[in-house]
């Protein structure tokens, strides 16, 4: 799987190079591009953000340096391409790791010989919201891109606290993807119009992490990042435990998981249950299965109600 990230701070996705997402890189099973927003902007201060129209507090990401890096990372004559998946396509898709990249902070300064130049690329790219004779808000009538697998364009992510909830079911859905982008907001957030113009040649999906304000969409995006990486084959040691995970698509479904134990059997005077020493699969089955039951409707019992009836046998509903 290929991930861009667009953000003012790629500093931030440095401890992608560790633990399992590290290992996973390091094995070719992510190729993770990170590029500074700040490349794409043209003055001397390489600003990036302005004072919110209608006025009030805070500042705005500026649409030019948003829409020129998805320019220069999505070419839209690329976009406007059949999908080279596609059967009798002459077209071929891009190989893993290869253009469209124009910075990778993880390797170095990152510049990729095959990437053209911020300005030159913002020259080159047709048709984008902010081009001459396409002045920003007389783009093309918006149409949803299709959700489709695809390498010729990515799902662009966009996180924001206006979004709808990011959920696991999300995050196996997004692992089934060849290509993802996130872009990092900052201050206020980014100017409407990017999404709505991306919109038109990509799909592209606006993400909340829950009912709280973040300071910026790194820390957003490195939870998406890991939760969806930790489901790409090959990742995770041992893929059986993605299946029993609170939330996990099939009997977990709307679920948490129950408590877990280790060795020893007694510690601090408290011991490990008994059911679980017994060696009966069957009834430490029917064990975890109740105390996730519990612990559901202890905690979070809005999920047990997202449970559909058919997936409740008698002793679940008892519990
Ligand atoms: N003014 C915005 C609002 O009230 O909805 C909040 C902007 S926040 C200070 C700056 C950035 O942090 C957002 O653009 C987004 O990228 C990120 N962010 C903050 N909270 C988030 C959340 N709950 N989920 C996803 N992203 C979030």
């Amino acid at each position: 799987m290929r991930l861009d990230i667009i953000t003012i701070f790629p500093e931030y996705f440095d401890v992608l190079d560790i633990s399992l997402l590290g290992k996973a890189r390091r094995a070719g099973l992510l190729d993770v591009h990170v590029h500074d927003l700040r490349e794409w902007t043209h003055d001397r201060h390489r600003t990036v953000d302005d004072t919110p129209y209608g006025g009030g507090p805070g500042m705005v990401m500026k649409p030019e340096p948003w829409g020129e890096a998805l320019d220069t990372l999505v070419p839209p004559q690329d976009a406007d391409r059949p999908d080279p998946r596609e059967p009798g396509s002459a077209h071929e898709p891009r190989p893993s790791g290869a253009a469209p990249s124009g910075k990778d902070s993880m390797a170095g300064d990152g510049a990729t010989a095959d990437a053209p130049p911020p300005d030159t690329a913002a020259a080159a790219a047709s048709g984008s919201a902010d081009s001459p004779g396409s002045p920003a808000g007389t783009s093309p009538p918006s149409q949803e891109a299709e959700a489709s697998p695809s390498a010729r364009v990515p799902r662009l992510i966009i996180p924001t606290p206006s979004g709808r909830p990011f959920t696991q079911a999300d995050a196996v859905r997004y692992a089934a993807e060849p290509w993802l982008m996130f872009a990092c907001g900052r201050y206020e957030g980014i100017d409407s119009r990017v999404a709505e113009e991306a919109r038109t040649r990509m799909p592209v999906d606006e993400v909340s992490l829950g009912d709280f304000v973040l300071a910026g969409g790194e820390v957003a995006v490195l939870v998406m990042v890991e939760a969806i990486g930790r489901l790409l084959p090959g990742v995770l040691g041992n893929a059986d435990s993605i299946a029993d995970d609170s939330f996990a698509p099939g009997a977990m479904e709307s679920l948490l998981e129950g408590p877990v134990y280790t060795k020893p059997p007694v510690w601090r005077g408290r011991a490990v249950p008994d059911v679980l020493l017994s060696g009966h699969h069957g009834a430490i089955a029917r064990w975890r299965r109740d105390e996730a039951l519990r612990r559901t409707a202890r905690t979070r019992p809005e999920l047990l109600k997202r449970l559909s009836p058919e997936k409740l046998d008698d002793r679940d509903r008892a519990v």
